[in-house]
């Protein structure tokens, strides 16, 4: 709550105890929360709504989610008639950070001259997105610096599949097995469970020749002995090769273990004759995951299209954003595909929220049950005709378009770029029109709502 807020309150207070006024009266004179959302239509498939609601938050929680609640019983109001308010999105694939790529890389001494893969946390909440999940930048030797620097730092929740290579990604030592120590891995997750939730392999000995030391399945088993050992599931980013087939992969991932880049141009996901692959199928029974993490070379409408049709969606739909895809991908570019591909816009919110915190195994995000944190998008489906790229240079036209309106973080308001929670500006209090070079001590704002 703003202190000016707490400050008012009080005053009530005192005024209340000094004039004797019942508790009642008291309680009719304060507003029971601190924010109502007011005629949005409400899809929270964790608790099976979808329909018009008022969401009310109260000291960043979810106080009521309810028809008609009463304007006056709320500080402040926004009016979202017409739009969709769902639980805050969870992007389980997105990169923060820079690995293990030095941060001289650019001089000529540098080990590795790329550039470093991590974007900033905060971006993703353009998209509505409240929890990103950090998809293995950084290993158990570079963790620490990626907290430091950006997780403690970030407004956005930012949880983290620890890699296995102990250096991350981007320092040029993917390959290196002497990097992947399962006990090392297990043991940083075990210390920072409040931020790990699980294990990363990826980049593994694609296309180089096979020798004593690099076998086909060193990095795979050396991840999944880690998540064994941590308790904690295993996303895979994968490339195929005759010794080590698409096949088995699928049969060596435990339940709950996470597929990402489904839809890459490596994996032999429609056959021949047009059927999708039986194995996904079977893995999907014996409990393992399917994710979108779209990217900029894992998402092709050649495989999702095909699967959509026969019935095969993945569990849930993440970015993978990083400097190589920030410009055309986000969040809710990944969901207007999956609309445009006949998925409805429910299920394209159950696979952007509870399917995802169920896989990384935090059931209490990704909903707006009462009392969990205000984590809130305000969404739009625009209409009109759209059309949408995959990683192929290939395009697909659709008729709708999602666009986040309003992020809300823990009650925050963190965007909110066409101002739905602010006032015309010429109708805004006397305070908004101060100049500090008068001296005013009170910042120019139209509202003391709490927005960072
Ligand atoms: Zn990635």
């Amino acid at each position: 709550m703003p202190n000016r807020m707490k400050r008012s309150l009080r005053i009530i207070a005192l005024l209340a105890i000094a004039f004797s006024i019942p508790p009642t009266i008291v309680a009719q004179i304060l507003p029971r929360y601190d924010l109502l959302l007011k005629g949005g239509h409400v899809i929270d498939p964790a608790n099976h709504i979808d329909e018009v609601r008022d969401v009310a938050v109260f000291q960043g929680r979810i106080a009521a989610v309810e028809k008609n609640i009463p304007a006056d019983q709320a500080a402040k109001v926004v009016d979202v008639s017409n739009l969709y308010v769902t639980p805050g999105l969870i992007d389980i694939h997105y990169h923060i950070g820079h690995g293990g790529a030095p941060l001289n890389w650019f001089t000529p001494e540098a080990r590795a001259h790329a550039i470093p893969l991590g974007i900033p946390a905060d971006m993703a909440l353009q998209s509505g997105v409240t929890t990103i999940v950090d998809a293995g930048t950084a290993g158990a030797e570079t963790f620490l610096e990626e907290k430091e620097e950006v997780i403690d730092r970030a407004k956005i929740r930012v949880l983290a599949f620890l890699n296995i290579v102990a250096n991350g990604m981007g320092g040029g030592l993917e390959g290196s097995l002497d990097q992947m120590d399962s006990r090392l891995c297990a043991a940083t997750i075990t210390r920072y469970r409040d931020i790990l939730v699980g294990v990363k392999t990826a980049h593994y000995w694609t296309k180089e020749p096979w020798d004593a030391e690099h076998v086909p399945w060193a990095a795979v088993d050396r991840a999944i002995e880690c998540g064994t050992l941590a308790s904690v599931p295993v996303m895979f980013d994968f490339w195929p090769r005759p010794e080590r087939t698409y096949e088995d992969l699928l049969k060596k991932m435990r339940p709950g273990d996470i597929h990402t880049h489904v839809f890459a141009q490596q994996f032999p996901i429609i056959l021949a004759d047009g059927k999708i692959n039986p194995a996904l199928a079977e893995a999907r029974a014996r409990g393992v995951i399917f994710d979108v993490g779209h990217g900029a070379g894992s998402f092709w409408f050649r495989n999702a299209v095909p699967a959509e049709k026969q019935g095969f969606i993945p569990d849930s739909i993440s970015t993978d954003l990083h400097m190589g895809d920030y410009n055309v991908v986000s969040m809710n570019n990944v969901m207007s595909k999956f609309l445009a591909m006949g998925v409805p816009l429910d299920d394209v919110i159950r696979r952007s929220t509870i399917n995802p915190a169920s896989e990384i195994r935090r059931p209490e995000l990704g909903t707006l049950s009462v009392g969990k944190d205000a984590d809130i998008a305000v969404l739009e489906l625009m209409k009109g005709h759209f059309s949408y790229i995959d990683c192929g240079v290939a395009k697909m036209d659709g008729d709708a378009r999602l666009l986040a309106r309003m992020t809300i973080r823990a009650g925050r308001i963190l965007y909110d770029p066409s101002g739905l929670s602010m006032v015309e500006w010429d109708k805004a209090r006397p305070q908004y029109f101060y100049s500090p070079e008068r001296g005013d001590s009170l910042p120019a704002r139209a509202d003391d709502y709490p927005r960072d």
